[in-house]
């Protein structure tokens, strides 16, 4: 938003424009009153001190065994997740999860979906 007003404070005085560019960042409304929906229910989480609503941020494993699994959260029945089995590995190892099916990666650590509530 200050960078938007630099540049238009900045192109109304090479264009020597009579309006006040202060003025047209005040009618300028916050994105939070435009957005509606899912965007809108993502920005009060966000508001709210949640910067990850949809945790889609990279979770590092855990021991990963059996009895304790990788808990990766979701709302939904399943969810995709992807594992980098080896460090220097170059490609990530895809599957999906269920709801209630622990599954294990080529790797041999098990992963587990957590209900998680929707945002
Ligand atoms: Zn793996």
């Amino acid at each position: 938003m200050a960078s938007l007003c630099g540049r238009i404070v900045l192109a109304a005085a090479k264009r020597n424009v009579t309006y006040t560019p202060v003025r047209f960042c005040k009618m300028m409304n916050d994105p939070i009153e435009h957005a509606t929906g899912i965007e809108k229910r993502e920005l009060l989480a966000k508001q709210a001190g949640n910067p990850d609503p949809f945790d889609m941020r990279v979770f590092k494993r855990g021991p990963g065994t059996k009895d304790s699994p990788n808990l990766i959260p979701s709302a939904f029945d399943a969810r995709l997740v992807g594992c980098v089995c080896e460090e220097d590995q170059t490609y990530v190892q895809w599957m999906w999860l269920y709801q209630g099916q622990p599954k294990r990666c080529e790797c041999g650590h098990w992963f587990k979906l957590v209900e998680k509530a929707p945002v």
